[in-house]
């Protein structure tokens, strides 16, 4: 445990429910296990090329560079590394991190994080932005940080002159309750603002802290008027000892219910559930799209007014073709995903093993030899369906794909 005397001030030495004072200060309750419950629930440590180094996305980094905070939360995710000595990293660590940057250009944004980047001495974080800069394809440097809440007298003029040599470079801090935005901290967004930094906020939906609609919209509220987006809102990781710090996710709907339409849409963050596992960040919200027809959808609002929406009959996807294939594409080997579906790159998702699954053990015989039959036809390169020899068509799979110019030729992703 770890709190700096300035966010322990603002501690209520009379409320045993403050929600600072929840938030560092441990419980007992921690050490009770339940179902779920993980160590490393992100299987970050398992999307880790090199120490502290998670690619878990196709074009985005998160960089690992200490495992030091000004102060400790309880529900922390990084909980089995973030405070432990041993585990920190190093500048070996850096430079391997460094390096397979160097030689991944599908990369272009990082995120550093840790930890809190904000701990290292500035010449260190420093030396990291500008070797990260030197690297052509980064486009983007984000930092994750913590401290302007728990120690905003480090978010000097100095300091701020030092991150603005490396721009573009964002932000995101982490505040949960609206008691966290203090003078201290006003004072150190705008300083971190005026440096040309954008501001984000990611908030973790922590029982007995957050859990309320109005405490969202105060939160939200405040963050906005500091130049500060609310980007993430988070449901509590399933990490060891963050147990009593969960809420069920039907909780984190109803805040969002409660904040869209009735606030700006820029205070709303978006409510994710980080996937178990490795999964990645997965967005949760209420529904508004009630129903659909050809033609037409219906939709509700936040009022609860139902309304229908006509959709064009003469829209035709195929004429932004010719600005389409003038921008760069991005390729993502095997994470395309749904999107990849759409674009035509395969037919199907399929489970691992789901092919062996249903060969049911049997043999390859006549009819199953050819595996061009399972894969789709392109209308302009259609068989003659009436073959009268009873032969197997002759026209393969080998169309173009009409909206990203890829050849389908796998039949699953
Ligand atoms: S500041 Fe971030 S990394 Fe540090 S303990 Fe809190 S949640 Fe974990």
């Amino acid at each position: 445990m770890d709190v700096t005397p300035y966010f322990a001030s603002l501690i209520d030495l009379d409320d045993p429910l403050c929600p600072v004072r929840r938030q560092v200060i441990p419980l007992g309750r921690e050490l009770q296990a339940f179902e779920g419950m993980m160590e490393d629930s992100l299987a970050e440590d398992a999307h880790s090329p090199v120490p502290g180094l998670v690619h878990r996305y196709p074009d985005r980094v998160l960089m690992l560079i200490t495992t030091q905070c000004a102060s400790y939360c309880r529900y922390c995710t990084r909980s089995r590394i973030v405070g432990s000595s041993h585990e920190n990293f190093n500048k070996t660590d850096f430079e391997a991190q460094l390096d397979y940057l160097r030689r991944t250009p599908q990369v272009r944004d990082v995120l550093i994080s840790g930890g809190d980047p904000l701990t290292l001495a500035p010449k260190t974080l420093d030396t990291i932005l500008s070797g990260l800069r030197a690297i052509e394809h980064i486009e983007i440097i984000r930092i994750g940080s913590r401290v302007p809440v728990f120690l905003p007298q480090r978010i000097t003029d100095e300091f701020c002159a030092m991150l603005r040599q490396y721009h573009p470079l964002w932000m995101n801090i982490h505040t949960n309750h609206p008691k966290e935005i203090t003078p201290e901290l006003s004072h150190a967004l705008a300083k971190l603002a005026d440096a040309g930094i954008p501001l984000g906020n990611q908030s973790v939906l922590l029982a007995g802290i957050n859990d309320s609609v109005n405490i969202q919209r105060e939160l939200v509220h405040k963050l906005v008027c500091n130049r500060v987006r609310p980007y993430y809102l988070y449901q509590c990781d399933l990490v060891k000892g963050a147990g009593h710090f969960r809420t069920t996710v039907a909780k984190g709907i109803e805040i969002i219910e409660g904040l869209r339409g009735h606030t700006s849409g820029y205070a709303v963050p978006t409510y994710v559930v980080d996937a178990p596992g490795g999964g990645g960040k997965i967005p949760v919200m209420p529904q508004y799209l009630i129903s659909q027809a050809p033609g037409k959808v219906v939709l509700r609002n936040y009022e609860g007014y139902i309304t229908t929406y006509e959709e064009p009959t003469d829209y035709d996807p195929g004429m932004v073709e010719h600005l389409d294939r003038q921008v760069t594409r991005r390729p993502e080997p095997g994470q395309s995903g749904v999107a990849g579906l759409l674009a035509g790159e395969a037919l199907a998702i399929k489970p691992q093993g789901f092919d062996a699954l249903h060969k049911r053990g049997g043999t390859t015989h006549r009819l199953n030899v050819d595996a061009t039959k399972w894969q789709p036809y392109h209308a302009d390169k259609s068989p003659d369906v009436n073959h009268s020899n009873g032969h197997a068509p002759s026209v393969k799979v080998n169309g173009t794909n009409k909206h990203n110019g890829s050849k389908p030729d796998k039949s699953s992703i």
